[in-house]
């Protein structure tokens, strides 16, 4: 269990705050109101925290002195203080805190918003290229501090081989002049394969030349930092960029998934679907398009009411989603209807797969208020990749239909022998 050391003399403060981080994270807090205290609860072999909250001035350290206790135990440090002038700020930058911040009315949401970069940080991989081993190391040592997973490359070459071998980098800082493959040409490489709202870039230069930042930026780099950087601008400017993916990947999920059961839209659907098919029929592959309606749904909101309707849909969505690989598509395409595409296997393995499926669904063990809720789909599926997607499609519904005729709950295909 992640926990948080305070360490503060305000009674009040302290209890604000473990409120907070409770309320905002689910996590618990240890508290300490002076130095000492804080000498003990080490003393104890309580060393375990995620981060740790500091007032800068407390009895037994007028000084920062806490600073450094904490950060000897190896625990990641905020700062909090109620004045923080030019030479205080130098001498807690020089100390590696993850941040300062000022105490007054904002303080609060501001530590909140430090905590969850911080959590979030730990999941995101940000490469770093640069061939000056003294700017490599200090530079990822800073990236470190803020709980960043860093990967490093010794030149554009290397960067390139680094991004295939490592999919979740988020976000790639580029030094310009390297040996192999420089900056832009780097920039450019990624450019070609990732757009920007999959991996930002920030380049990085000593040259001294104002045409450099353009010249990243046209290339397609978000970001432009001149060297030697500060250390709190390098850091500032690395957390807007990720905060902006972030932002861009939680866009592209709404715009792409369904809200109620987190599948593929009806949109996102004919988006793919249109690819799909047209790569099948260029390198005829084989495709099959699978159309899956929940039986007398009416019938289950009208008896149990909306709110089990929709956890009905959920799990029949859930045992969809599991049933198939990515590389197929599974969306939701209406109400309780349901579609997938897939090129992964021959027509009888098809059959046996969604009537598996059938199965499970016909088994799932829904209750409301103890009653047990039947559910059952019927699905049609089209093994044939005909002259036009709509027309692929539309033959899958009939097929849909026939099941439905048929007495529902079972699937209908048009495999060779169905
Ligand atoms: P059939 O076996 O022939 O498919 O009958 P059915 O009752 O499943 O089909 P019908 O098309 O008559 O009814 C579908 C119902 O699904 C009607 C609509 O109110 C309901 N529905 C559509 N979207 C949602 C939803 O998001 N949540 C819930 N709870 N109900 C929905
Ligand atoms: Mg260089
Ligand atoms: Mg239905
Ligand atoms: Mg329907």
């Amino acid at each position: 269990m992640d926990k948080i050391l305070i360490v503060e003399d305000s009674k009040m403060f302290v209890s604000l705050l473990t409120k907070r981080v409770t309320a905002d994270f689910g996590l618990t807090c240890d508290t300490c109101s002076t130095y000492q205290e804080a000498v003990n609860l080490f003393a104890q072999g309580q060393t375990d925290y995620l981060l740790a909250v500091l007032d800068l001035t407390l009895p037994g350290s007028p000084d920062g002195e806490i600073v450094d206790l904490v950060k000897a135990q190896g625990i990641p440090v905020v700062v909090v203080s109620g004045r923080i002038d030019a030479l205080i700020r130098d001498k807690i930058l020089e100390k590696q805190v993850l941040d300062y911040i000022m105490k007054g009315p904002h303080t609060l949401d501001l530590l909140s918003t430090t905590i969850s970069r911080f959590l979030r940080n730990r999941h995101i991989q940000i490469l770093l290229v640069e061939d000056s081993k003294l700017v490599r190391d200090s530079t990822q040592v800073i990236l470190e501090n803020q709980k960043f997973s860093v990967i490093v490359a010794n030149d554009g070459l290397e960067a390139v081989q680094k991004l295939q071998k490592h999919p979740d980098i988020r976000l790639v800082i580029t030094d310009y002049n390297m040996p192999k493959m420089d900056g832009f040409e780097l920039t450019a490489q990624i450019r070609k394969h990732y757009t920007m709202d999959k991996i930002a870039i920030i380049g990085m230069s000593a040259h001294g030349n104002p045409l450099l930042s353009a010249q990243f930026l046209k290339r397609g780099a978000n970001d432009f930092i001149n060297k030697p950087y500060f250390e709190e601008e390098l850091v500032w400017r690395v957390h807007q960029n990720v905060e902006m993916i972030m932002h861009l990947q939680q866009l592209r999920e709404y715009a792409t998934k369904d809200a109620l059961t987190g599948l593929y839209n009806r949109r996102y659907f004919f988006e793919a679907a249109g690819k799909f098919y047209a790569q099948a029929q260029k390198e005829n592959l084989p495709l099959a398009v699978a159309m899956i309606d929940i039986d007398h749904f009416k019938q289950i909101n009208d008896t149990y009411g909306h709110a089990c309707g929709d956890s009905v849909i959920q799990k029949v969505a859930l045992v969809l989603r599991n049933s198939f690989s990515s590389a197929d598509i599974v969306a939701r395409i209406g109400g309780e209807e349901f579609i997938v595409m897939t090129s992964q296997k021959n027509s009888k393995e098809l059959h046996t797969c969604f009537d598996q499926l059938c199965q499970k669904i016909a088994q799932l063990d829904i209750r409301e208020k103890q009653e047990k809720v039947s559910v059952s789909v019927s699905i049609g599926i089209n093994c044939q990749l005909e002259n036009s997607l709509d027309k692929t499609i539309s033959h899958a519904d009939e097929l849909l239909y026939e099941a439905k005729h048929c007495g529902r709950n079972r699937v209908v295909s048009n495999a060779p022998g169905d």
